[in-house]
């Protein structure tokens, strides 16, 4: 059966009474390209242990198990479970967990079901949740890379560097723990159903080390995030706004002690500026 094919698909999923369900952000994808260019960009060999999220009919999994050492694909939808019983039989090096990968504790799935090879996440996310599975798996703090399908708006976010209109708290945070590399993009015609919007593969590669030392990472996303709560303020009045006891005048002072125009706005300052700004507050406090 070839996975990417919509009357294949279609027959399959009809057999085993499958409808698609929109708020698990089920878009499968019909066009054999993608999968497999997702999984070349992957970078991976015998040695790897793929976390996949989301195997839907399996057709990423299939790609993916053609070059890692063990895929372990993770599937919310249990209606998924005699489809993919019989797309991937036979396929040895997969495993098949049923459950929420939000719920799982990461390090110790890895350290599980993935134990001696090196780890990575490859998936087509369900976008509904893009922002709470990446933030997971950075937070894990195990894997090597991430590639992963995600909403274009999205993808450009995570990839844009100040003075654009796309960069934000959320890239910053990635951007700290990650190089990200914009891959390519897909668009609509690839999938069933159709999505709205234009999707695009990136690649996160885990920084061995931070970018910048800083004194206080927790008070560095706590200036980021007030920074960006109130975009069309100047900096100086959106961190008096979000960090407690922070007077305005203060703030402007901690500005031009780090050589910035007290009237400059947070989408101008670099994750360098940002960590000069923290350990700024972080000598006054
Ligand atoms: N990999 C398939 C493909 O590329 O055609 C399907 C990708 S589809 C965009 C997302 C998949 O993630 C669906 O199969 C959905 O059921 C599953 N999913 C949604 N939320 C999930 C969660 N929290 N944990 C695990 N799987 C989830």
């Amino acid at each position: 059966m070839n996975l990417t094919d919509y009357s294949d698909i279609r027959g399959l999923l009809s057999r085993h009474g499958f409808h698609f369900s929109k708020s698990l952000g089920q878009n499968f994808l019909t066009a054999a390209w993608v999968p497999a260019r997702i999984a070349e960009s992957a970078d991976l060999d015998e040695n790897t242990g793929v976390l996949e999220v989301g195997p839907g009919v399996g057709c990423l999994t299939e790609q993916l198990s053609l070059r890692a050492g063990k895929v372990l694909a993770v599937e919310l939808d249990k209606a998924l479970k005699p489809v993919l019983a019989e797309t991937l039989q036979g396929r040895e090096n997969v495993e098949l967990l049923f459950g929420d990968v939000l719920k799982q504790d990461l390090p110790a799935l890895v350290r599980e079901r993935l134990p001696g090879l090196r780890p990575v996440v490859c998936a087509n996310l369900p976008y509904n949740v893009t922002t709470p599975l990446l933030t997971a798996f950075l937070e894990a703090g195990c894997f090597e890379t991430v590639t992963v399908m995600i909403q274009r708006e999205v993808a450009r976010r995570i990839c844009a560097p100040a003075n654009t209109p796309d960069y934000g708290a959320f890239g910053l945070f990635v951007q700290w723990h990650c190089r990200t590399e914009l891959l390519f993009d897909v668009p609509p015609s690839c999938f069933v159903p159709q999505p709205k919007v234009t999707s695009s593969v990136i690649r996160l590669t885990r920084r061995e080390e931070k970018p910048f030392a800083v004194r206080d990472e927790e008070l560095l996303f706590r200036v980021i995030r007030a920074a960006f709560n109130q975009r069309r303020k100047t900096l100086a009045n959106a961190l008096s706004a979000g960090i407690g006891g922070l007077g305005k005048e203060q703030a402007e002072e901690i500005l031009a002690n780090c050589g910035f125009d007290p009237r400059i706005r947070g989408e101008a300052v670099d994750l360098a500026g940002f960590v000069r700004i923290a350990d700024e507050i972080n000598s006054l406090f």
